[in-house]
């Protein structure tokens, strides 16, 4: 299995008063080509990172709305439908409210509510083939993004805080190595429009 590389998430400072699952909507912007909210900072890095994975033929797709920004109410429709309060010896537990719910059969994981990357909106779940994870495995870091567990290779954080990705200020940095072995240049095709 492939090593998800985690690094440790800076929140962005004006997250500092607010409450998870309850962000102003002035913090939150709307993604490219998904139906989905990410803190606004967050969502500028993603534009960057979506557009670079757009020009290698990448499409990096939320797999819902309801898996960028995630309000509270949701995070608890989440859990709810993945935990449940019978026992299953031997599986994933959490607390929640004062009370131990155990991870239904088959369920992937979900944090408690008030605990999720989702409820800050600097989190993002893609629709995850070979090729999205082996461009994300060579280019998130770049983009400020990384995972937060290895079993969850469709769930990526922003985690560089007020600061956007390098990535972002110059257009990508092309080394001497790379202008060596430029791509040979496509056939001048007139675009129609
Ligand atoms: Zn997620």
């Amino acid at each position: 299995m492939t090593n998800l590389p985690i690094n440790p998430v800076v929140l962005p400072s004006d997250l500092k008063d607010q409450e998870n699952g309850n962000l102003d909507v002035k913090l939150l912007s709307p993604i490219d080509k998904n139906n989905g909210r990410l803190h606004h900072v967050a969502a500028k890095a993603f534009s960057i990172m979506f557009n670079a994975a757009k020009k290698d033929k990448v499409e990096l797709i939320a797999t819902s709305s309801a898996d960028t920004y995630r309000a509270y109410d949701i995070q608890v429709r989440t859990f709810e439908n993945r935990y449940s309060r019978i026992p299953r010896l031997g599986q994933e537990s959490k607390i929640w409210q004062g009370k131990k719910y155990w991870l239904k059969k088959g369920k992937a994981g979900a944090a408690i509510p008030g605990t999720s990357n989702h409820g800050y909106g600097i989190a993002i779940d893609l629709v995850i083939n070979d090729k999205v994870l082996e461009w994300l495995l060579n280019n998130a870091e770049k983009y400020g993004f990384s995972w937060e567990s290895q079993s969850e290779n469709w769930h990526i954080r922003y985690v560089l805080g007020d600061k956007l990705p390098k990535a972002t200020a110059t257009k990508t940095t092309t080394t001497k190595a790379s202008t060596a072995a430029k791509p040979k240049p496509a056939k001048a095709v007139k675009p129609t429009k």
